[in-house]
């Protein structure tokens, strides 16, 4: 279906949210990415399964995102859909030692309010900048904590359009990959059982964590998080600075002088920049240590 078809027919089923021509790069951490066709932002779960149903029965591609942290998007944009699960469909409700999270709630926020019910074991989220169906997809983790520890059950929408629930075992969360992307399921929401904690040490490990990340992370610099995964028995970052990559830049594109593992956008840097930047030091890693570094960053899009 043509771009403009695509906008009309949307623009007929009267979304609460819909941009034209988006520039990706306002909703990437990144600050990267060229123009959506149409950018869905549902307000409620009935919204979010119209805008499916609607991309599925007329066989219009989809993408579905959180908060754009692990998003790298080509300079081209993207053809299609993109609905945006994060503001308007955030809703976090909380029972005794279990939270109810609504796909696009910040994880942020929901370790804010964990805090604030003096609820333990979810410290280790509180600076990751995605929505929980983010975190939930790829299994999100740091500082010895992933997602798997304190889900509970997650109830997606599946290619069928059904909706089902799955409990944690069932989720098959494995370091930074789930159930979600081997079906291509959507996250529609989250249950997680934590414990009762004391405010203050909560409070404390989450102060430590936030000390530990603003200290080693260039967050002063628009990024996607690690730029590759951990390989078996290195660090990417490690394994970049022995290199002698640390500060190297492409064009607008270079590896964090901070944090080698991270390649920010250091000014007005195109997706085309950061992928050359990620083959040089793939090639020179593997030329130097033997050692294929794998991107973490997800890359979509049109050239
Ligand atoms: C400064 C910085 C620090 C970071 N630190 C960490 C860290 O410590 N640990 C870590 O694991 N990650 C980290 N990240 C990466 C990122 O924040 C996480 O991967 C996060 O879980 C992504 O969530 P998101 O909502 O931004 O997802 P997006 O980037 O919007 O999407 C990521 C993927 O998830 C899919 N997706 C999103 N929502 C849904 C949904 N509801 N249903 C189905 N699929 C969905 C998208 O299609 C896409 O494939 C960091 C990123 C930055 C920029």
């Amino acid at each position: 279906m043509k771009k403009e078809e695509i906008q009309k027919l949307f623009k007929n089923k009267s979304f609460s949210k819909i941009l034209l021509d988006e520039p990706m790069k306002n909703h990437t951490t990144f600050k990267i990415g060229g123009p959506a066709d149409l950018m869905v932002i549902p307000s409620s779960e009935e919204e979010l399964i119209k805008a499916i149903k609607l991309s599925r029965e007329n066989n219009i591609d989809f993408l579905i995102m959180g908060n754009g942290s692990n998003l790298l998007i080509k300079d081209g944009g993207i053809r299609g859909v993109v609905i945006k699960i994060n503001e308007g469909f955030n809703g976090i409700k909380v029972d005794n030692t279990t939270i109810y999270c609504q796909a696009g709630a910040l994880l942020s926020t929901i370790s804010k309010t964990a805090l604030k019910h003096s609820l333990k074991n979810l410290e280790f989220a509180s600076g990751i900048p995605g929505t929980i169906g983010g975190a939930i997809t790829m299994n999100a983790g740091a500082y010895g904590g992933e997602m798997k520890d304190v889900v509970t059950t997650v109830r997606v929408l599946d290619k069928n359009n059904e909706i089902k629930e799955y409990t944690n075992a069932e989720m098959n969360f494995r370091y930074r990959n789930s159930r979600v992307w081997d079906e291509g399921l959507i996250v529609l929401s989250v249950e997680l059982g934590l414990e009762k904690g004391n405010y203050s040490t909560i409070e404390e490990i989450m102060k430590d964590l936030t000390y530990k990340r603003t200290s080693k992370q260039p967050l002063e610099l628009p990024s996607g998080g690690s730029t590759f995964k951990r390989p078996e028995g290195f660090f990417a970052g490690k394994l970049i600075e022995d290199a002698g990559l640390r500060g190297l830049r492409h064009r607008g594109a270079q590896v964090s002088e901070k944090h080698c593992g991270f390649v920010v956008n250091a000014e007005n840097a195109t997706c085309k920049d950061v992928l050359y930047l990620i083959s040089v030091i793939q090639k020179v890693v593997k030329d130097k240590f033997n050692v294929e570094l794998e991107t973490e960053i997800k890359l979509l899009g049109e050239d």
